[in-house]
């Protein structure tokens, strides 16, 4: 047999379950068991979105990234509260102070989800047979069990875990069996279980892909990966044919990174409607400023970056992308210095026509 050491490692990937959400019914006890919508300030009326729904406020159809006057309508009696990055970066670290006990080999994606490479930890990429895999599967399973176990007793929240041989696979199994799941995809599953999945669960396959897949008359993974590898290099740029191809046969060889540098933090949101840049709609834009300020600066602690350089961008809606930046005294971490920075770079921008993205970048790094 061949050892592919990238193709017989032993990938845990562990989701929280609706973690803003579960972390605000954490605190305020009175609303377990109640549907709970985190996004924007809290109030439903203002024009901004749904960042995290408890389960119980899921079973009315209430998702991320909706607009809270939608979530409002299909559930008027949730109860509706602000983003606290604070509160939720502090929960984060509750959770990654537990994972690594576990492995050294530790990547955060995002403040409620990690990867762990667990393949030392479970034997080593030795040649092995198909006993030897099975073993080490069940090896992860018992370690698996015990990270929801102390999760849960350490913090009072649970978590979905996901085992596979690589990144992608243990990212589809966390999401099987949501919420306090424990889901394992071997390699010999790894067909039975993707090919009837719809493409959008892949990594990089967005609505616009999605769409042009089923254009071309692909609605599941197993059509996707039947499809010839260069008729998707033709339709998408080479790259991405080539990596859309992989990933439907389950193929990532992607490493779980645990050190790279980052060079920058940055997070944008696209309006659902163009707005102007008169007098209300300016308020529109600072709250906005004010909400990635708090993401970037939950994100930058939470991989413990500082930077020096804030960027605001806007696009407006016929495309046109224009930047401005600058640079202060001393490198930061914190949301009010990075909010200021960024309202404060407003008046260099020309407001006359209107906007549909706008985003926050901190870089220049310690
Ligand atoms: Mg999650």
């Amino acid at each position: 047999m061949n050892p592919d050491p990238q193709n017989k490692r032993v990938i845990i990937h562990v989701d929280m379950d609706a973690f803003f959400a579960a972390v605000e019914q954490r605190r305020r006890p009175e609303l377990k068991g109640r549907p709970v919508v985190v996004g924007g300030d809290g109030d439903p009326f203002k024009r901004r979105v749904v960042s995290a729904a408890s389960y119980e406020a899921r079973t009315y159809g209430i998702r991320s990234a909706m607009p809270l006057r939608e979530a409002y309508r299909r559930c008027p009696g949730a109860v509706f509260l602000p983003v606290d990055f604070e509160a939720y970066t502090r929960a984060s670290e509750e959770v990654f102070n537990i994972l690594k006990g576990y492995s050294q080999l530790i990547e955060p994606a995002g403040l409620d989800e990690a990867f762990l490479d667990m393949t030392a930890a479970c034997g080593g990429v030795e040649e092995f047979g198909t006993s030897e895999v099975r073993e080490r599967f069940e090896q992860a399973s018992v370690i698996a069990k015990d990270i929801k176990k102390r999760i849960r007793e350490g913090t009072g929240l649970t978590a979905s875990v996901g085992i596979g041989p690589n990144k992608l696979i243990a990212k589809i199994a966390s999401d099987m069996n949501k919420p306090d799941g424990l889901t394992i995809i071997r390699e010999e599953d790894i067909q039975r279980v993707l090919f009837p999945l719809p493409p959008s669960r892949l990594w990089g396959v967005g609505k616009k892909t999605a769409e042009r897949l089923k254009s071309m008359g692909i609605e599941t993974i197993g059509q996707l990966a039947g499809a010839p590898a260069e008729t998707l290099m033709d339709a998408f740029r080479k790259g991405i044919g080539q990596g859309l191809h992989e990933h439907a046969l389950g193929i990532d060889e992607s490493p779980v990174i645990t050190t790279w540098e980052r060079r920058s933090m940055s997070r944008e949101v696209t309006y659902q409607w163009d707005i102007r840049g008169d007098t209300r709609d300016m308020k529109v834009i600072r709250e906005t400023l004010s909400l990635l300020a708090g993401e970037i600066a939950g994100a930058l602690r939470q991989e413990g970056y500082r930077g020096r350089t804030i960027t605001v961008k806007i696009r407006y809606h016929d495309f046109q992308t224009v930047t401005h930046a600058k640079t202060i005294p001393h490198y930061t971490d914190s949301r009010d210095v990075i909010e200021e920075g960024a309202v404060g770079l407003l008046s260099a921008f020309q407001w006359t026509k209107k906007v549909r993205l706008v985003g926050i970048r901190v870089s220049n790094f310690e």
